[in-house]
């Protein structure tokens, strides 16, 4: 049920391990802290890495009187969280769906959870552009606002993949939001000193080519990685380090 959704966020790219999960977690963490009411939405069926991220992979769903009551993250109830994860006995079970099995899973996602009003849906999607990120464009034309946050690492190769995603965009009309780069260089934890270990500029010149928006380099952080599991904001943890003053910018931007 989006009916009272207010703007939905998608977090796209091109592939796996460039730290989308870690962004659309980061940002719903950062929207929460911000006091807007948040959902998070993991349409990751195969690689569901949500629960794990914030800390919540003993909850299950329940059922409520014709729908799914999400997982709520804090007892105020301002982010809540859905993901296959959830639903499966064990986290090492294997999701081994073909495509109409996945896009009524995701149908289900967005019709039948009680989202009630919330001010982001933030919705993290599988790597690519398949099935789930087609499934998830039919079903957001009832909500006022919808736009995509894409994610990418400095290597061409994953640039090379981005683009795909923008095109993805462009042809389905969903407005994008801007790019992020992640993992640009190792910032130390001790001196914040910056190391390129990758080529640099990769996103932002791809931002530059594509017109559209730069959003900013988040850096390689151990801290980072390292909340990965505890589900708490790195603009509260860590408010001084690179990736939280990202996070600031990027909520202003909204
Ligand atoms: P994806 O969703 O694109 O597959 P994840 O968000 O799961 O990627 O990130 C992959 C791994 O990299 C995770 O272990 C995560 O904690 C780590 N990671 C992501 N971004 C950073 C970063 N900026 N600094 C340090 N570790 C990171």
């Amino acid at each position: 049920m989006l009916e009272e959704v207010k703007h939905v966020i998608l977090v796209l790219s091109g592939k796996g391990g460039v730290g989308k999960s870690t962004v659309s977690t980061q940002l719903a963490l950062t929207l929460k802290e911000k006091g807007f009411k948040v959902g998070l939405l993991d349409i990751d069926l195969c690689g569901p890495s949500v629960p794990y991220l914030l800390n919540l992979e003993d909850q299950n769903i329940h059922q409520g009187s014709g729908h799914w009551i999400p997982v709520y993250l804090d007892k105020e109830k301002k982010l809540a969280v859905m993901s296959i994860g959830f639903l499966l006995k064990s986290r090492n079970d294997a999701v081994v769906w073909r495509g109409p099995k996945k896009t009524s899973m995701i149908k289900q996602f967005l019709e039948d959870v009680y989202w009630q009003d919330l001010d982001y849906l933030i919705i993290d999607t599988p790597p690519g552009t398949s099935d789930e990120h087609i499934t998830v464009m039919e079903n957001l034309r009832n909500v006022p606002q919808c736009s995509a946050i894409i994610v990418t690492t400095p290597q061409q190769v994953a640039i090379e993949d981005v683009r795909k995603e923008i095109t993805f965009c462009r042809k389905t009309g969903i407005p994008i939001m801007g790019l992020i780069e992640n993992m640009s260089g190792y910032e130390c934890p001790t001196c914040s000193e910056c190391t390129n270990i990758f080529s640099t500029g990769g996103g932002k010149s791809l931002a530059e080519i594509s017109k559209i928006k730069f959003l900013g380099s988040i850096p390689i952080d151990p801290r980072i990685g390292a909340l990965a599991g505890k589900g708490v904001a790195a603009v509260k943890e860590l408010p001084d380090c690179t990736t939280s003053k990202v996070f600031n910018d990027l909520i202003n931007h909204l």
